[in-house]
């Protein structure tokens, strides 16, 4: 027998609205939607294409069949006709989402929720009471966590300088002396691009920062001096998981729910992953027990990788030519997306500079 069931979904986000889209098309389902007060600004998200994630072609801001990885020393270069790299902006997300709700099982609130004594309440001390809690609300990251932070730049340029056929999901060519930097890459046409320079370390820099490496980086390698800027993005996302334990048996979504990849930050198809996860277990009336979506193997590999990057940041390039070498466009496709074929690991393995990975494999092993 389907009895009813009243669903408080927190946090206005891409796990939110995200979870909402699935599940308000479920009959007998009440949803108690609390988008926050926060008006969150539009920036755009990276995955690869793979039939278990279906959305309208339309949506895309960017399809890419070609990237490349570029050091000082190589240029990688991949290719998939079958998962490119595509890339979708939140607002055309979150209006997607919009257009998919069953608006008559949804209520809207404003309010922020806040916890009080083990209990959720919003902003007016109203106890969120529910039979279902999911928690989406953004997690503050302190300055113990490791995180790749960034801030990237629409611009356009005075002449046709990038090549759109490719994206370029990492370029090494930049300054390393604060920390690992790369640039992102996304060319939208031969004089508009988003480039985004990322750095991993513990602290975030000050804007500027992101500006010059930008500017920098433009001239060196595109000899370009003249571009007006079109947007702004900007985002720090944990690569770690952060602990965060479930208030009042809620169940955490997004990256309150670890749905982040730790060592590429990399979150929203694992996001769509994990809300599908949740819609077929309450489709078939029942509770949602596991939404874990990385599996033992892919946290371990990741922590493996981060610990190697930590701990000789100077070589970081060279860890990523290693990289590079062991993957062809789909393997790289499926080793992003956590799906894993063993040949292709191996390679990764193998390639990587042994004593460093033995290092940081023994040191992950043991913690
Ligand atoms: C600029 C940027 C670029 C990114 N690019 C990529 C990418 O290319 N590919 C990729 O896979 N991932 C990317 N990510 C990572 C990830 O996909 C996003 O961070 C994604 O938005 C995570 O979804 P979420 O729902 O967990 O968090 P969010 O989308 O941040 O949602 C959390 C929501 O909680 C709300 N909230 C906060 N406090 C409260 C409260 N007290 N009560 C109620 N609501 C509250 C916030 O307002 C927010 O709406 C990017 C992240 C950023 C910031």
């Amino acid at each position: 027998m389907i009895t009813k069931k009243n669903i408080s979904v927190l946090g206005g986000g891409c796990a939110g609205y995200s979870l909402v889209k699935q599940i308000s098309k479920i009959n007998k389902v009440k949803i108690d939607f609390y988008l926050g007060s926060n008006i969150n600004k539009n920036n755009f998200w990276g995955f690869w294409k793979f039939n278990d994630f279906d959305f309208p072609t339309e949506l895309l801001s960017g399809k890419w069949h070609k990237w490349k990885i570029i050091t000082n020393r190589c240029e990688s270069i991949f290719e998939s006709i079958d998962h490119p790299y595509c890339l979708i902006s939140r607002d055309k997300w979150i209006n997607h989402c919009k257009d998919e709700f069953n608006k008559s099982n949804i209520n809207f609130y404003n309010n922020d929720v806040f916890e009080e004594g083990g209990v959720l309440k919003d902003d007016n001390g109203k106890k969120i009471s529910s039979d279902l809690i999911f928690d989406s609300r953004s997690l503050r990251i302190n300055e113990r966590t490791y995180v790749q932070h960034f801030k990237g730049f629409v611009i356009e340029s005075d002449k046709e300088c990038f090549d759109e056929s490719t994206a370029i999901l990492m370029d090494f060519r930049c300054d390393q002396s604060k920390g690992i930097q790369f640039i992102y890459l996304l060319p939208f046409s031969k004089k508009i691009a988003l480039v985004e320079p990322t750095v991993y370390s513990f602290d975030i820099k000050a804007d500027s920062f992101y500006f010059d490496s930008m500017k920098k980086y433009l001239k060196n390698n595109y000899g370009l001096d003249n571009f007006k800027l079109i947007s702004e993005e900007k985002g720090a996302i944990p690569l770690s998981f952060i602990n965060n334990e479930n208030t009042n048996n809620s169940i955490n979504i997004g990256i309150r729910g670890l749905a982040n990849r730790q060592s590429s930050g990399y979150t929203f198809y694992f996001i769509q992953q994990q809300v599908n996860k949740i819609y077929l277990d309450l489709s078939k009336n029942k509770k949602p027990s596991n939404t874990e979506i990385h599996s033992s193997l892919i946290n371990f590999l990741d922590k493996i990788f981060l610990d190697v990057l930590k701990t000789n940041p100077a070589r970081a390039s060279e860890i990523f030519d290693a990289f590079g070498k062991s993957f062809n466009g789909d393997e790289m496709a499926f080793f992003m997306s956590s799906k894993i074929k063993y040949k292709s690991l191996l390679r990764m393995i193998f390639n990587l500079p042994f004593k460093i990975f033995m290092n940081s494999f023994l040191r992950c092993f043991f913690k």
